[in-house]
């Protein structure tokens, strides 16, 4: 029998009780892993256990997989309309409204992220997620397409079959939404690895999985470790389609598992390494606002964190002086305090590698004007950090930080913004900052990025597309481009005709 988890909350913004399975969530049932083993869940706000769940296995995939490929056969798949399947996803949406609070307390418990800021994002982002795809669910649909008197062609649009979902630990119950919303309404079942780091919100929102009544099997949550539970996922011969969030060094491996079995389709959202362009037309006070958020919020754990931050020449030292005043402003510690903005860093090896970034950075010869190093004795918090006097070749301008660093490049006009912005290998978001309209959209316009925003940074909607360029993934999520990822197209070929 697999664990429970039970936890009071008694925080200054939310008081309540938690308490459900740890363990493996297939066929609609919590059970434990086939070797019985288990992960330790850690506390990043003080290194300290939290608790243990169970650790999935390859033939727990297995397992899975079959739940999945029988819900898809008798009970999802094509044998429920889509009315049904959209009626299903809003009652989940609902569920998770009437659960929010409990959910967004959870993800600060087991991510770090500021309680405040889960509510505003994370959790509400989960629900108009959910809801956006309840309403395409039963608009899935193809079309006739005009050929000779003699014929008849319709297109449809398929459920691809079970497919894999591989999330990581930065946007725990938001990326659930990303992926189960598209797969769900286009009749998928899905097989989700959870971050073996952050499976709280993921176990409980398998109970409301239940609770909205989807039939057994639709979704099957297992968490486990990549190199086990997510290689076989990849590998499974019985899964035609995985979508993966997480570093470009595991996506390869994932593309090259699809390559050397049986090429199921494969999206990638991986990493960034962003620019934030301020020009010196910029309202100066906004840019600075924006830019902060950009590359603070979530603790710089966002794989579209605006990590490069260039500014003109001509207001480097008042956007600088400006930028380091936000920066000290900003209250780091426990996520549960209303007034905190930032919290520790996820895991052990994320502030180490991070830390390990900072000693490079100084190393190659980058100034850190600001910050660098821990704060407190306990758990992962890491002040936010600003280096000056960076080099293009560094590679703190060149890497995925995942922190809550800022590395500061000084440009003299438009196209050496534009060819150093582009001077990486992602390609997942960027924003330009001016007030000149057209300035701003013509350089957005010549940025290789799957996102540009202007004078904003860090928007998401439900139905705008979101994904990258060059090394920073393949495909695109959210919006009706996402569908798309979920569908075999086949065309259907009515002789109405003779053959003479
Ligand atoms: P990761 O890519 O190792 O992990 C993401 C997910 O992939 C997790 O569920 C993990 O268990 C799984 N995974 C790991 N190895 C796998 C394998 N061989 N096959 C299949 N699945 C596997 O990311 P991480 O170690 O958690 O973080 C490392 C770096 O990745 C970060 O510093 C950051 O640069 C980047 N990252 C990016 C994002 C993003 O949103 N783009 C998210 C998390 C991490």
């Amino acid at each position: 029998m697999p664990g429970i988890f039970t936890y009071k909350f008694d925080t200054p913004v939310y008081k309540g009780e938690s308490s459900f399975s740890t363990g493996l969530f297939i066929n609609g049932e919590f059970v434990d892993g086939s070797n019985k083993t288990t992960i330790d869940i850690i506390n990043p706000s003080n290194g300290k256990l939290l608790t243990k769940i169970s650790e999935g296995t390859p033939t727990d995939i297995d397992i899975a997989v079959k739940a999945a490929r029988h819900a898809f056969d008798t009970s999802w798949g094509l044998k429920v309309s889509g009315s049904k399947r959209g009626l299903l996803l809003n009652k989940l949406a609902d569920l998770i409204e009437e659960n929010f609070d409990e959910l967004a307390a959870l993800e600060a418990l087991d991510n770090g992220k500021t309680f405040s800021w889960a509510k505003k994002v994370d959790v509400q982002d989960a629900v108009d997620i959910i809801r956006y795809y309840a309403g395409w669910a039963d608009k899935i649909h193809g079309s006739t397409i005009e050929t000779t008197e003699d014929k008849l062609v319709y297109v449809r649009n398929e459920p691809v079959g079970v497919v894999g979902q591989i999330i990581p630990w930065n946007f725990p119950i938001m990326m659930i939404a990303w992926k189960l919303g598209p797969a769900l309404a286009t009749g998928n079942t899905v097989v989700l690895k959870p971050s073996e780091l952050t499976p709280l919100t993921a176990l409980r929102m398998a109970e409301l999985i239940n609770e909205a009544g989807f039939p057994l099997g639709v979704v099957n949550i297992v968490i486990g470790y990549g190199n086990t539970v997510g290689q076989a996922i990849s590998e499974h011969m019985d899964i035609e389609k995985v979508a993966f969030t997480g570093s470009t060094l595991v996506g390869r491996k994932i593309m090259e598992a699809s390559a050397t079995t049986n090429l199921k389709k494969v999206t990638l959202e991986l990493g960034g390494k962003s620019p934030n362009i301020i020009f010196d037309d910029a309202n100066l006070e906004q840019a600075v606002a924006w830019a902060a958020h950009g590359i603070f919020w979530n603790h710089g754990q966002s794989c579209s964190a605006g990590s490069r931050i260039m500014v003109q020449e001509g207001i480097y030292e008042e956007f600088l002086k400006l930028f380091t005043e936000k920066a000290k402003a900003i209250k780091v510690g426990d996520p549960f305090d209303p007034e905190t903005f930032q919290g520790p860093q996820i895991s052990q090896i994320q502030y180490d590698r991070i830390m390990g970034y900072i000693e490079s950075g100084k190393s190659q010869g980058a100034t850190v004007h600001y910050g660098g190093h821990r704060i407190g004795t306990k758990g992962y918090f890491i002040s936010p950090t600003i280096f000056t006097n960076t080099q293009q070749k560094m590679r703190i301008v060149q890497e995925e930080i995942f922190g809550p660093v800022a590395v500061i490049v000084k440009f003299k006009h438009e196209d050496d913004a534009i060819q150093k912005a582009n001077d990486t290998t992602y390609g997942l978001a960027s924003a330009v900052f001016s007030q000149n309209i057209n300035r701003a959209i013509t350089v957005a316009h010549r940025l290789k990025a799957g996102t540009a925003w202007i004078n904003c940074v860090q928007h998401f909607n439900p139905n705008v597309p979101f994904g990258g360029y060059k090394q920073s993934g393949i495909g695109r999520e959210l919006g009706k481009y996402a569908l798309d990822n979920y569908t075999n197209v086949k065309a259907v070929h009515v002789n109405l005709g003779h053959r003479q």
